[in-house]
C-alpha cells in the first residue's frame, strides 16, 4: 500500500546528492574543531544569516536551550509565547536546566503584541527576577507555520534594544519564512541576536540544527554544547548533509509551499473539512473536522488504514505537513482517499 506521510517535515530522508556527501566528506574530530565539513557548514550557516559564527547542534531543542542558557542567568526571566515550542514542547529545559522562569504572552496566531511585551519586562524592583530574553517564533508551528510579519519583528527589536534585552529566534523553519516572504533569511534574521534554524525538517538533512550569532554568543554556545553532551567527533557526515540543505534545499520549500496550497483548498473543498486558507502561509495545513462526534484521533486512525499518516492537533484538528518526500501526485492521492473517509 502507498503510504503518504504528512506527520512532519522531520520525515524527509536524505536526498541521493546527501548520501554521496556524507561518503566523500572529509571528516575530523569535531571536538578538537579538526572537522573541515563542520566548519564549513558553520561558515555557511554564519555567512547565509549574516552573523559572525555558528554552531552545528544535534537537535532544534538543544540549540534553542543552549540559546537561552547563553543570553541568560539562572533565577532570570525569560519571555515567551504561549504556544511557542520552547514553552510547550521542550520538557521545560528552559526552566530545569537554564534554570530561567518564562513569562508567557499569549500572541494571536502566534504574535505577541508588542506592548504586552513591554509590559512584560520587568522593572527594576528587588522583589523581581530580571528579564534577560525575549523568544520569538518563525514561521510559529502550533499557529500552522504562520509567517510573523517584519514589522513585528521590528517592534520587539526596538523595545529589546530600549530595555538592553537579548532577542533570539526559534527558527526551526526560519527558511519556509523567508520563502513565503519573498525575502533573504538575512533580513529576518537581522532582528535577532541569535538564531536557531533546523537543518533536519524542510531542509532534508538527516540529523541537524544550526546556532548562528556573535562571535562571543558562539563561544559561550560551544562550550554549553559540550557540557549538555553535544560535543560530536566526526560530526562532518552530518555537515556534509547540511551544506546541501543550505545550498539546494530552500528552493524545494516553494514546492512545499504550493502543495500546502492545493491540499488546503482541495480540503476546504470536501463536506468533512473545513481549513483557514488566509492560515496556511507555508508548508503546515491545520484541518479542522467538521463532525464534532468524529475526534481527530479516531480521523487519525481511519486515515492510517488508508495510507495517510497526518498528526491530531487538540481534539477537533489534525496537522498536515507538506514537504520533499510528498510531490503534487501524493497530493492529489491523498485528497481522494480523504474524500472517501
Ligand atoms: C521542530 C521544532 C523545534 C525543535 O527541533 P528538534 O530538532 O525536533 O529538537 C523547535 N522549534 C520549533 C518551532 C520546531 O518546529
Amino acid at each position: 500500500m502507498k503510504i503518504i506521510d504528512l506527520r512532519s517535515d522531520t520525515v524527509t530522508t536524505p536526498t541521493k546528492d546527501m548520501y554521496q556527501r556524507m561518503q566523500e566528506a572529509p571528516l575530523g574530530d569535531d571536538v578538537y574543531g579538526d572537522d573541515p565539513t563542520v566548519n564549513k557548514l558553520e561558515a555557511l550557516a554564519a555567512k547565509t544569516l549574516n552573523k559572525e559564527q555558528a554552531l552545528f547542534v544535534p537537535t532544534g531543542t538543544m540549540g534553542n536551550l543552549i540559546a537561552v542558557m547563553a543570553h541568560t542567568h539562572p533565577g532570570e526571566e525569560i519571555i515567551l509565547e504561549r504556544n511557542s515550542h520552547i514553552f510547550l514542547y521542550e520538557a521545560a529545559g528552559a526552566s530545569r536546566i537554564a534554570g530561567v522562569q518564562p513569562m508567557v504572552i499569549k500572541g494571536m496566531d502566534g504574535v505577541m503584541d508588542p506592548k504586552e511585551v513591554e509590559e512584560g519586562i520587568r522593572e527594576d524592583n528587588i522583589h523581581f527576577p530580571t528579564t534577560s530574553l525575549i523568544c520569538v517564533e518563525n514561521t510559529h508551528n502550533m499557529a500552522g507555520g504562520m509567517v510573523q510579519p517584519m514589522n513585528n519583528l521590528q517592534e520587539l527589536r526596538s523595545i529589546a534594544d530600549r530595555y538592553k534585552i537579548s532577542m533570539h529566534l526559534d527558527g526551526a523553519r526560519l527558511f519556509n519564512a523567508a520563502t513565503a516572504l519573498d525575502c533573504d533569511v538575512k533580513e529576518i534574521a537581522a532582528h535577532f541576536d541569535s538564531i536557531m534554524f533546523c537543518l533536519s525538517k524542510g531542509l532534508s538533512a538527516p540529523i541537524g540544527s544550526m546556532l548562528v550569532g556573535g562571535q562571543d554568543f558562539i563561544d559561550r554556545a560551544r562550550k554549553l554544547r559540550k557540557m549538555l553532551g553535544g560535543g560530536m567527533r566526526q560530526a562532518g557526515i552530518m555537515a556534509s548533509c547540511g551544506i546541501l540543505s543550505i545550498e539546494q534545499m530552500p528552493r524545494q520549500l516553494k514546492i512545499d509551499h504550493e502543495n500546502a496550497r492545493i491540499l488546503a483548498e482541495g480540503l476546504n473543498n470536501l463536506s468533512g473539512f473545513s481549513v483557514n486558507l488566509d492560515k496556511v502561509h507555508t508548508n503546515i495545513v491545520n484541518v479542522s473536522i467538521k463532525d464534532k462526534m468524529i475526534s481527530s484521533e479516531y480521523l487519525v486512525e481511519k486515515m492510517k488504514v488508508k495510507g495517510i499518516l497526518a498528526n491530531p492537533r487538540g481534539k477537533d484538528f489534525i496537522r498536515l505537513v507538506t514537504h520533499k518526500d510528498v510531490i503534487l501526485e501524493d497530493i492529489h492521492y491523498a485528497l481522494k482517499i480523504m474524500e472517501s473517509i
